[in-house]
């Protein structure tokens, strides 16, 4: 195994890549494997790829990304025969949004080679995404736009429960951060991300796991703190 994978129901896992702390979620379905972003670079989603075997004995099959921040997105060259699934933003960024793309790849430290080789293999998703439920094969999973805030388009993964001893996952994307404050920038909606994140507590409840898109996984209280934290920043 390359990463450290965590088991947060039975087969949806999640780790955090080194490069940025960035998370990247698997859910395992009988018939096909649902990846949720993919980190940056080739050598990254290479890591992904294999591990995911290993993990759940079968290949990546489809890719939900979640918002078109780079290193959400470009390791998706390395998922050559998966569905992917984004919101309409993404896919602008995957195609004539490009070069914006590497432009903030780069002002985060990406390595420039690694960076182009990830660009060439780039292309745009199969699937426009505003609002879907995918059936991965007994275990199914809920993509929403909770509405603006991180950006205007950022995409959640709701894992309902499949068994009673089960607790619905959130896959939150950048709308939570853990290991620092919520990255608020020139992009952000910071009057709707509140609400956005009161969508977020009602689609997966009191006790869900929430999967921040930077951190360790957190609870609803959490959720709620941060909610409050972003409100106040709006009216301060
Ligand atoms: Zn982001």
């Amino acid at each position: 195994m390359h990463l450290h994978w965590e088991t947060l129901a039975e087969g949806v896992h999640r780790c955090r890549l080194p490069f940025l702390d960035v998370t990247v979620g698997v859910v395992r379905g009988d018939r096909r494997t649902l990846l949720i972003d993919c980190g940056t670079t080739l050598s990254e989603a290479a890591r992904i790829a294999d591990d995911v075997v290993e993990l759940t004995g079968a290949a990546v099959t489809d890719l939900v990304m979640t918002h078109h921040h780079f290193d959400h997105i470009l390791g998706s060259a390395g998922f050559g025969t998966a569905v992917l699934y984004s919101p309409a933003a993404v896919a602008r960024a995957l195609t004539t949004g490009i070069d914006a793309v590497r432009a903030h790849a780069l002002q985060y430290g990406t390595d420039p080679e690694r960076l182009d080789r990830a660009i060439a293999g780039v292309r745009a998703p199969d699937h426009v995404v505003t609002v879907a439920n995918l059936d991965l094969g007994g275990r199914s999973v809920h993509l929403e736009l909770p509405g603006p805030g991180h950006t205007d388009h950022d995409l959640v993964v709701v894992v309902p429960p499949i068994g009673a001893d089960e607790t619905p996952v959130v896959f939150c994307g950048d709308l939570v951060e853990e290991s620092a404050e919520p990255a608020i920038n020139a992009e952000s909606d910071l009057s709707a991300w509140p609400l956005a994140l009161d969508r977020l507590l009602e689609l997966g409840g009191d006790d869900a796991r929430y999967v921040p898109g930077h951190g360790a996984v957190v609870d609803a209280g959490f959720v709620r703190a941060q909610r409050d934290w972003l409100a106040a920043r709006r009216e301060s």
